[in-house]
């Protein structure tokens, strides 16, 4: 059985029995789902401090309550494949926390989706979601549906019958989904599509990350890459250094990583590799970004065909390689669990000085330990890729108005809450004796204000 760290705090006894108790009961009561017995230990690590200052929180059972989710949703999505066959997914809906606000957060398809996935993404989202100072609670979804090689027919087909189903449990003051891996803009405008025909009615704050021409934000696209190079900066300066001439390394070629890699070129970085799950291309003199975008987001190509037009650049097949280029700042934009204790070792050997998390949870419990324990840099996803929630916040408020601002505006407003998160998790690792630790000052941020939000609406 797993056994929550001590760390470096010192705290009483009884606490650190008691939350060992709530975390042996969630192990008991989601047996087998690893992710979220994961996410739900990085969490409580850093939460002994915070429980022992405010007993009212034991005593309010406030960990109990934000470890039980508040309805899981898991249905049956039949279509028909384009040869007439009958197929059927699973789909779900985690509505994990409404302390805060309307449940938020993304869709997911993937063929490894299930409940445990997808509990630890709804599970992060609270205290994300938390951390942007936005009113929006946490839920995560998806389905095991696999929409590579599928073609647009089918995908409309599929989204269609998903959303056919989920329509009954969301709207926009109950849950707002937007995207996430393989769900994107010609997904999201699907599952509208089919919402308003559901619902006889435009509620156009239902979904974010919406076309622009129907109620989408101006920055949606770019928001969660741009806000993770916004944080990582920040973290940067803050330790004399920037990306300003680093050799930075970015895992994935999807909508994060892409944006993460633009920001980080316009702030002066060299970006050497990327991946997708296939293998991973190195271009020594920095990778050519417009070649990347037509490549995945026009052609809907692997990105291994940049080598053809690029020779001198390397193709390696296996995309866990890519951690062993030597490079200055690590941007793990794919999948959670992409690098574990061994490539961890191998970036810190290479003289890695900062890892920003795009993707959620891309690190294991042991990396991150090890990451902090030789002084890297860490920036942990729930905060550092928090841009993209953020500005769906933004784009609910636009909706709400019946307005829109500009990119520059949308970008202007994520910046600052970039920085708002920065500051305030080091400030509450600070007040929890753990200085410059971001896991434990994210963590508790977040967690302190949803604890307080969750007492004060009594016991529900
Ligand atoms: P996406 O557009 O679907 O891109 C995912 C990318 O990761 C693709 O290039 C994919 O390659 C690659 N990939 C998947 N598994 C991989 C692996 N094992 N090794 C290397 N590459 C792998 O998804 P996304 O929206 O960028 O999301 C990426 C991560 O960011 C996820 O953890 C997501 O939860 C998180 N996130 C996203 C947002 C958002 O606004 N989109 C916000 C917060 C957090 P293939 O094409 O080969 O599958």
């Amino acid at each position: 059985m797993k056994t929550l760290e001590k760390e470096n705090y010192t705290y009483a006894t009884d606490v650190q029995a008691y939350v060992q108790k709530v975390y042996d009961t969630v192990i008991q009561r989601n047996p087998h789902e690893n992710e979220f017995h994961q996410a739900v230990k990085e969490v409580f690590d850093s939460l002994l401090p915070v429980l022992e200052k405010n007993p009212h929180y034991i005593k309010q059972a406030v960990l109990e309550r934000i470890v039980e989710p508040e309805r899981l949703i898991s249905f049956r999505v039949p279509w028909v494949d384009d040869d007439g066959n009958v197929r059927v997914n699973r789909g779900f809906r985690v509505q994990f926390n409404s302390s805060l606000g309307p449940y938020k957060g993304g869709l997911r398809f993937h063929p490894s989706v299930n409940a445990s996935i997808i509990k630890f993404l709804g599970f992060e989202q609270i205290f994300k979601n938390a951390l942007t100072g936005q009113p929006i609670g946490g839920g995560k979804g998806g389905s095991d549906f696999d929409p590579k090689g599928k073609s647009d027919g089918e995908i409309m087909r599929f989204t269609q019958s998903f959303m056919s189903e989920l329509s009954q449990y969301i709207g926009p003051d109950t849950d707002v989904p937007a995207g996430d891996i393989g769900v994107g803009a010609k997904e999201i405008g699907y599952m509208f599509g089919q919402y308003k025909k559901m619902r006889g009615g435009f509620e156009a704050g239902v979904l974010t990350g919406k076309g622009i021409g129907y109620g989408g934000s101006l920055a949606r696209k770019e928001a969660t890459g741009y806000g993770t190079v916004y944080f990582v900066e920040e973290m940067l300066k803050d330790n004399g250094f920037s990306f300003a001439g680093s050799t930075v390394v970015v895992s994935g070629s999807g909508n994060v990583s892409i944006y993460a890699m633009e920001k980080a070129i316009q702030l002066g970085a060299k970006v050497v590799a990327c991946s997708d799950s296939s293998g991973y291309i190195y271009d020594k003199n920095g990778i050519d970004l417009l070649t990347v975008k037509r490549l995945k987001e026009v052609e809907g190509k692997r990105i291994s065909h940049y080598v053809d037009e690029y020779p001198h650049a390397l193709y390696v097949q296996g995309c866990s390689g890519i951690w062993s280029l030597p490079c200055d700042i690590a941007l793990p934009c794919a999948t959670q669990n992409e690098i574990d204790e061994t490539a961890a070792n191998t970036l810190v050997s290479n003289g890695v000085k900062a890892v920003g998390e795009g993707a959620n949870m891309p690190s294991t419990l042991e990396a991150v330990h090890l990451f902090q324990h030789h002084g890297v840099l860490f920036a942990p996803a729930k905060a550092a890729n928090a841009g993209g929630v953020s500005v769906s916040a933004l784009e609910m408020a636009q909706n709400s108005a019946r307005i829109a601002w500009t990119f520059e505006e949308v970008d202007a407003k994520l910046h600052d809450i970039m920085r708002n998160i920065y500051r305030e998790s080091m400030q509450a690792a600070e007040n929890y004796n753990a200085p410059g630790n971001l896991v434990a000052g994210a963590n508790i941020a977040g967690f302190i204000k949803v604890a307080e939000a969750t007492i004060a609406q009594g016991v529900i």
